[in-house]
């Protein structure tokens, strides 16, 4: 017998014993209720996701969409932008499905309604009032406030509150400078 022969013989009995052991634990009542509920989280970690698809699903539908333009990843040395598009109040974006990296379920759901519709609108024919921001992020952030501003105050315009998130956007930029600038002088 070669040496990995009898290194394979022993693996399986080694094995052999985990698994005696697993079904020796699994006989008893505790072992047996925790696999119950976990299989029964796991069930119901799957029904929430696929909830949270088709609502967001609806939500892309209903939505009355205020699109706003974004850069992704401007190339300073070719002076390129990258444009992409989105929806502050749903979160439709062009980002996310050109991005085919990052899948949680609210993402599979906007390249999964973007495949759908063609969204031929969502392009630049419908930024509003040529909003720009010039990063990704800043676009996540713009929507953040978006729902903050707008769970305020139900009645305020869309104008209003592009000019509210400006100026926090502008604010924010200013304090982490000055941040910046502690640090580099310290
Ligand atoms: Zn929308």
């Amino acid at each position: 017998m070669g040496i990995k022969d009898k290194d394979l013989n022993q693996m399986k009995i080694y094995r052999k014993n985990i698994s005696l052991k697993l079904s020796d634990l699994e006989k008893k009542e505790d072992v047996k209720a925790y696999l119950r509920l976990t299989k029964m989280l796991k069930e119901a970690d799957s029904a929430y996701d696929n909830l949270v698809y088709s609502s967001k699903l609806d939500e892309y539908d209903s939505c009355e969409h205020l699109i706003v333009l974004f850069d992704d990843d401007y190339d300073w040395y070719e002076g390129r932008h990258n444009y992409k598009y989105g929806c502050l109040k749903c979160g439709l974006n062009t980002y996310t499905f050109d991005n085919n990296y990052n899948f949680s379920i609210v993402d599979k759901a906007n390249n999964e309604y973007m495949r759908r519709c063609h969204c031929e609108w969502l392009d630049g024919t419908y930024v509003y009032n040529n909003t720009y921001y010039d990063t990704y992020n800043k676009f996540l952030r713009a929507k953040e406030l978006y729902s903050l501003f707008r769970s305020k105050d139900t009645l305020i315009s869309d104008e209003m509150i592009l000019k509210m998130i400006e100026e926090t956007i502008n604010k924010e930029k200013e304090k982490l400078k000055n941040k910046e600038y502690v640090v580099y002088n310290n």
